[in-house]
């Protein structure tokens, strides 16, 4: 029997296809890229087109030693690597590596399951030369950029920093958000709902209009003014509007999309969405099967295939829903971007293996994403929901225009899908049919709420993605790596779900962007995308986009190694703790750093690249000298240290000042952090333990000794630890 080997680049993805091949077929991984430039040289000679040296890894030479072995005693040999670039490239690397004279044919899986596997037999391809050299491109122009601009990094500010080619324009949105929220002024303003009331009903409507013109309330006493001026007259109903609204039910998700929801829905990072959503495609255990539950995950198609969108419509027929299925499917399409051949959306393998079926067979994280893919490509192939909208419009003494508005769907379409109630939801006890012109009111109520005007919100993973997207600067297989790789540096931090600049982030940012502004600069990397895209679809060749973008980077670069531009920091930032004088820009082998001016006579010294506060004096004083202590944030969390640095080395943990609950216990309660950077608070003696910040409050229910600060919906209370009491917390400032 002849013998078949197929390559592919995952182990489980191995694992899931040879469920589905005949005996004949061998199946071997290469657990991930088995090339790639070298580490510690350029790897790419600019003097001969760009030739790039792709080496063999050494931490993948006994897979290739595996995989050459095979291939000697296969008579034919297929690469199944994933569907794109990347896999392309891996595909030609293992191509290069192999025994000459043996055909290779490349298969396409964009999903693994039977059908996706033969269809890919069914046609099996060549290589695509295109695709591989928008991939090596990438790669020449990515190493170009980090490999010369990083050492200029690590001589201005500090050693073992990075640039990277889309990565800084990343850091740099982030950081002009930065500024504009500094530079933001924010403004009071007030909003009235004025509680209407006319026998039994009852209905709140908003001041939105004065003598025809919107609204603008900046203060109390105006705002008091108001509710005078209008409290004892009755408001007449002087217009009722009804429109008919249609919500367009959504397209299927592309990465960028799922990446999105995942972060606001569920809270996940893009790495982790894009790890689970690997896992869903290449093959999780269900019952006695292997299957791939979605097609492949980096895509920017919005494409459903005929036979998916048959098989929903199919699927909501027999669900007996027949009521929300179109008469024609529906289309998606993506403005400005070509069709992506045979490139689908991201949509479940089958429609009928429900997220309701796979509850107890899929891990918790792995269900809720397969939930999301699944709703959302039901949805996409349901017919609009349909929504009446009531305004209605009240006038008191001609001069002030309050307006209330409500939204009644009346057909639930695709919103049926994620909300079965949606409608019942929308129901009112008002009938807003009975309405009639003219009719008057009384006033019962007024509720003034006094409001800031806000700056624009930092950017989550989920509103950079969207921005980057937007902006043409981010493909399916970099939005990511991207966000991941500003974290690892240092650059940004989360709070919450928001993306924070660091000091370090910004000194790079600003530096490096006044440095190379034709770089790092969205235009232009929206371009280079577009000219990778080029050459992947033969309109363009590599080498013209090489040169094209080494000769005017090779200038600049030259220009700045003879007129450095100088490192900015803020003035805020430049003030002496000490003396309040200006500091001056010094570096050491551990970076940069700022000096007083004043120096020697004045020692004031700050670090410019860590957000740590400055160390603060405590009221304890220390067991060894009797100086006293300061608080000290470092690389593990807060932690105490003698003030007398100098000649005294002791440090302590970070004492709360709060004692231990526990009965029969002397102890305090200290602040750790664990391996994971989450802070929790213990005693230093017995083994009481808390993950919420412990006040020295004592529970009034049960006479507890600590209560712990807890956030529901942005209020702040005391919780008991020991009753489960909650109690309003007062004092609740930092
Ligand atoms: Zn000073
Ligand atoms: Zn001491
Ligand atoms: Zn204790
Ligand atoms: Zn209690």
């Amino acid at each position: 029997m002849a013998k078949k080997l197929l390559i592919v680049e995952s182990p489980t993805k191995a694992k899931t296809i040879s469920k589905y091949l005949d005996q004949d077929f061998k199946v071997v991984s290469t657990s991930g890229h088995i090339k790639d430039l070298p580490v510690s040289q350029l790897g790419v000679d600019v003097e001969d087109n760009f030739k790039p040296r792709i080496v063999v890894l050494n931490s993948k030479r006994k897979y290739l030693r595996k995989i050459i072995s095979e291939a000697k005693q296969a008579n034919s040999i297929y690469i199944a690597t994933d569907p794109d670039r990347e896999g392309e490239a891996i595909a030609q690397h293992i191509k290069e590596e192999l025994p000459e004279k043996k055909p290779v044919k490349r298969l396409l899986f964009y999903e693994i399951t039977p059908q996706g596997i033969n269809s890919a037999l069914d046609n099996p391809l060549d290589l695509d030369y295109s695709k591989i050299d928008a991939q090596v491109t990438r790669r020449i122009l990515d190493r170009l950029v980090g490999y010369e601009i990083s050492p200029l990094l690590w001589t201005k500010i500090k050693r073992g920093l990075s640039a990277g080619r889309v990565q800084t324009v990343a850091l740099r949105l982030i950081e002009e958000r930065e500024q504009e929220r500094k530079a933001f002024k924010s403004e009071e303003y007030w909003t009235l709902d004025f509680i209407l009331a006319k026998d039994k009903l009852e209905l709140t409507a908003r001041l939105e209009k004065i003598k025809g013109k919107k609204a603008n309330i900046s203060t109390e006493k105006q705002a008091g003014q108001i509710i005078k001026d209008v409290e004892s007259h009755p408001a007449v109903l002087t217009e009722i509007n009804i429109k008919d609204r249609r919500r367009h039910s959504p397209p299927p998700y592309t990465t960028s999309t799922l990446q999105q929801d995942a972060n606001k829905i569920l809270g996940y990072s893009a790495k982790k969405t894009m790890t689970l959503a690997q896992q869903l495609f290449e093959g999780v255990d269900i019952d006695d099967q292997t299957i791939g539950l979605i097609t492949y995950m980096r895509t920017d198609s919005y494409r459903i295939s005929d036979q998916a969108v048959e098989e929903t419509r199919q699927f909501l027929t027999d669900q007996g829903k027949a009521e929300l299925i179109p008469p024609q499917p529906k289309k998606y399409s993506l403005n400005n971007k070509k069709i992506q051949g045979a490139h689908e959306a991201i949509r479940p393998t089958s429609v009928y293996r429900t997220p309701e079926q796979l509850k107890s067979k899929l891990p918790r994280d792995q269900l809720r994403l397969y939930q999301m893919i699944w709703n959302r490509l039901v949805s996409s192939q349901c017919k609009d929901s349909k929504e009446k909208v009531y305004t209605l419009i009240f006038s008191v003494l001609s001069k002030y225009e309050l307006r209330t508005s409500y939204t009644q769907v009346t057909f639930a379409g695709f919103r049926e899908i994620i909300d079965p109630d949606v409608i019942a939801k929308s129901s009112s006890t008002i009938d807003y049919s009975k309405f009639r012109k003219g009719e008057k009111y009384k006033i019962k109520d007024c509720q003034s709420q006094q409001h800031f005007t806000q700056p624009p919100p930092r950017y989550t993973e989920a509103s950079l993605i969207k921005q980057l997207d937007s902006l043409g600067i981010g493909r399916p297989s970099t939005y990511a790596p991207i966000i991941s790789i500003i974290q690892d540096r240092k650059y940004v931090y989360k709070q919450n779900k928001a993306l924070v600049i660091t000091k370090l982030g910004e000194v790079v940012s600003q530096y490096l962007t006044r440095s190379f502004p034709d770089l790092f600069n969205v235009n232009f990397t929206a371009k280079m995308e577009n000219e990778l895209d080029e050459i992947e679809q033969n309109t363009k060749t590599k080498n013209e986009v090489l040169s094209d973008f080494y000769n005017p980077f090779k200038h600049r670069l030259e220009d700045i190694r003879n007129n450095p531009v100088p490192i900015e920091i803020s003035e805020e930032d430049k003030i002496c703790p000490l003396c309040r004088s200006k500091m001056e820009i010094k570096k050491s082998a551990h970076g940069l750093f700022l000096v007083c001016e004043n120096y020697p006579q004045c020692p004031g010294k700050k670090d410019v690249l860590t957000d740590h506060p400055p160390p603060k004096e405590t009221d304890r004083k220390c067991p060894k000298c009797g100086n006293a202590l300061l608080a000290v944030h470092g690389r593990y969390g807060r932690f105490l240290k003698c003030s007398n640095y100098a000649k005294c080395k002791t440090t302590l943990p970070f004492f709360m000042n709060i004692d231990c609950p526990q009965t029969e216990c002397d102890g305090e309660i200290i602040e750790k952090q664990s391996s994971k950077g989450k802070i929790y608070w213990r005693c230093n003696q017995c083994d009481f333990i808390i993950w919420n910040k412990p006040t020295n409050k004592t529970c009034p229910s049960c006479g507890f000794k600590l209560m712990v600060k807890k956030t529901y919906r942005r209020n702040n209370y005391l919780f008991c630890p020991q009753c489960k009491s909650k109690i309003e917390d007062k004092d609740d400032v930092e």
